[in-house]
């Protein structure tokens, strides 16, 4: 995960601040200079730092925080609020048309996930935004650039316009348009060629397919592994053809987040998506607030919520509420949730989302926790359909067969049946309405 050298670091330095109930001078400083130093070792442009640092210590020093009932709380805010600056005071939107034909160019240098990415978003305009969506392969430069766009148009149930690697990127984008607007699509996505750095044939490229397709929206992508290239970059390409937004990609990586810090002050040009994984699901809309959250590791639970909606299967979701609703619980209900929570990634990155758990989080060993779900999961394999719905059935005889068949102890057959008569008995209490009723809970 991104930015966690420098999470853990601003942490301590806030919590070294908080801990003190009085602010001094000196222990401000401290802090500053912790901060100071936890920013430039991730990477943020010097001057960004330097810029940050003065307007902390400013707001910092003002009367309004003296006078405050908790100072060191309010120097926290304040340093929260300055990172949400830098990551953009506001959300960045798509600029699409309410009504019509919408168009969006994606550039990008090759290998920072263009292709990948015009997917991403392909599926999120057709599932979030409802736009009946056309992806244009205008990618002829890089081998199986098309191959591939087709590959993730199949996935995601997108059409993808394509005239083949012999046609001009140009004449590809210009039939397309035309395609378009006979096949009543209303937003067209154009993949474009990159190259392995910036060239003049390359802009000179783009800026003629922009000529010709009107863009609304011109996104760069960017990998975040590039630190401050990313600012480079996005200069450049600002200059030559005016971006509109960008989407950092690969934020699943160790990256150490100083590229994003940076890009927003120096170019002005905000981050609208960040990509954190190869899957075609694997992309987030970016939120500033919600990103200073997590880097101060204060959590981020309503990414946590989408990410649940998104990825998870709501109908399965939905029956198990009203299973629960009806008093039930079995074995099938546990391998279904186990599946779900699979598609939400590791538990550790789970935890850290959520406000409160993001400590606990880091001490989570995720190869513990897959091996004692993979123990669970064999044991239930071992049951027939008629014990899996029916716990209580299981004696002596056939509690040792199964776990025989699992290749475990009894005790962890035991251990099993005796979670799922915990949850039994928790849903059987919200059956009669001596527990919060969570379907409620979820539909409200
Ligand atoms: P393009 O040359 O810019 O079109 O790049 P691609 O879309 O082909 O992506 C290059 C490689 O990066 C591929 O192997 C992708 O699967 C991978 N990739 C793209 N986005 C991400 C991401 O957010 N995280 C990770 N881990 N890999 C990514």
């Amino acid at each position: 995960m991104a930015f966690e050298s420098l999470s853990e670091r601003l942490n301590k330095a806030i919590k070294n601040i908080s801990g003190q109930g009085k602010l001094t001078e000196k222990n401000m400083n401290d802090m500053l200079r912790e901060v100071r130093m936890s920013l430039l070792e991730a990477d943020v442009n010097y001057g960004v730092v330097k810029d940050f640092i003065e307007r902390v210590k400013e707001k910092a020093l003002g009367q309004e925080v003296l006078d405050s009932l908790n100072p060191s709380q309010m120097v926290v805010k304040i340093v929260h609020d300055e990172l949400q600056e830098l990551l953009g005071q506001s959300d960045a939107k798509l600029h699409l048309k309410p009504n019509g034909l919408s168009t969006i160019m994606m550039v990008g240098l090759q290998g920072t996930g263009k292709t990948t990415a015009s997917a991403k978003i392909a599926r999120f305009a057709k599932q979030k935004l409802k736009k009946r969506v056309l992806l244009v392969a205008c990618d002829v430069v890089r081998p199986a650039a098309i191959e591939q766009l087709q590959t993730l148009g199949k996935q995601i149930d997108v059409e993808v316009f394509s005239l083949g690697a012999q046609t001009s990127a140009i004449e590809t984008a210009r039939k397309a348009l035309q395609y378009a607007n006979e096949h009543q699509k209303d937003l067209v996505i154009f993949d474009t060629a990159g190259r392995l750095h910036i060239d003049e044939e390359l802009m000179d490229e783009l800026k003629e397919m922009k000529e010709i397709v009107h863009p609304d929206d011109i996104l760069l992508t960017v990998d975040a592994m590039t630190g401050q290239d990313i600012v480079t970059v996005a200069k450049e390409f600002n200059e030559q053809l005016q971006i509109t937004g960008l989407v950092v990609t690969k934020m699943d990586g160790d990256a150490r987040g100083g590229g994003l810090l940076s890009v927003r002050t120096i170019t002005d040009v905000p981050v609208m998506f960040v990509s954190n994984g190869e899957k075609v699901e694997d992309l987030e809309e970016f939120h500033p607030d919600r990103m200073a959250d997590r880097i101060l590791g204060m959590g981020d639970i309503l990414t946590l919520v989408e990410q649940a909606q998104d990825k998870m299967d709501m109908e399965i979701q939905k029956k198990a509420v009203e299973r629960m609703q009806e008093g039930i619980f079995t074995f099938n209900d546990l391998l279904d949730q186990y599946k779900q929570v699979k598609k939400m990634g590791s538990m550790q990155n789970v935890m850290k989302m959520i406000p409160g758990l993001n400590k606990l989080g880091a001490q989570i060993d995720d190869e513990q926790v897959d091996a004692g779900v993979k123990k669970n999961e064999a044991i239930i394999h071992s049951m027939t359909p008629y014990e899996r719905e029916h716990p209580n059935c299981l004696k002596a005889s056939r509690k040792s067969r199964i776990a025989k068949g699992a290749g475990v102890k009894v005790m962890d057959v035991n251990r099993l049946i005796s979670q799922v008569e915990q949850m039994q008995t928790l849903t059987k209490m919200m059956k009669s309405g001596k527990m919060p009723d969570f379907g409620a809970m979820q539909r409200g």
